[in-house]
């Protein structure tokens, strides 16, 4: 290997080296050093502390900082060492942690949780009012018998029949009535007939119905 005797440009001291080294081993080490290791302002408290390009804060202040990130990772769960030991936050079985942010056991756990946390975002939004009183409405229907026929019935309103037939028939029979003791010749009768026969009818079925479940 042929080398060439060469004068350091710091030092002026001749030593042996490359034709591009401009600088005996000696100062070359002390140059590249002071490019990478120079005089910082610590962005926390202001101290000037030697540090590389990337050091941003004094070695107190790094130390504080780095504890500090540390302690916010474990509030979030996420930190825990790979390899430890933890329990499923959905079935409750133990698993080996294989990454910092793995909170389940598995993958049909993870989508559980998904699931659960979607979930929460609806009963959140089944706060809001429309949903609140569409559900009061529904809260409110009430079991009730029929003027008309007699059956029970579902209703939020204030109907006292179950149909428009019962309402319609029910108008007739109460208008005869009221004719009649105004004074008018009209047969109510006709009309007491024709709504018992009807309320046999219905009742008839409820009672088919009620026999067919029996069996
Ligand atoms: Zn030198
Ligand atoms: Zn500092
Ligand atoms: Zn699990
Ligand atoms: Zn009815």
């Amino acid at each position: 290997m042929k080398r060439t005797q060469r004068v350091c440009k710091q030092c002026e001291k001749l030593f042996y080296g490359d034709p591009d080294c401009l600088l005996c081993p000696e100062c070359a080490k002390k140059a590249r050093a002071s490019s990478v290791m120079r005089d910082r302002a610590c962005i926390d408290c202001g101290t000037v502390f030697q540090g590389g390009p990337r050091a941003k804060r004094c070695p107190d202040c790094r130390r504080a900082a780095a504890a500090e990130a540390t302690k916010r990772c474990r509030r979030k769960g996420a930190m825990r060492p790979i390899g430890s030991v933890d329990i499923c936050q959905i079935c409750g079985q133990e698993y080996t942690v294989v990454s910092g942010r793995q909170k389940y056991c598995s993958e049909a756990c993870q989508r559980i949780a998904v699931l659960e946390w979607q979930r929460e975002r609806k009963k959140e939004y089944n706060k809001t009012p429309e949903m609140e009183r569409a559900r009061a409405e529904r809260r409110a229907e009430r079991k009730k018998v029929c003027a008309y026929c007699l059956r029970e019935f579902w209703t939020s309103t204030s109907s006292n029949v179950c149909s428009e037939y019962c309402r319609e028939q029910h108008r007739r029979l109460k208008q005869c009535e009221a004719d009649v003791r105004r004074g008018y010749d009209r047969s109510l009768e006709e009309y007491l007939e024709k709504r018992k026969a009807y309320r046999e009818n219905v009742k008839d079925k409820s009672g088919t119905l009620s026999d067919s479940h029996k069996d």
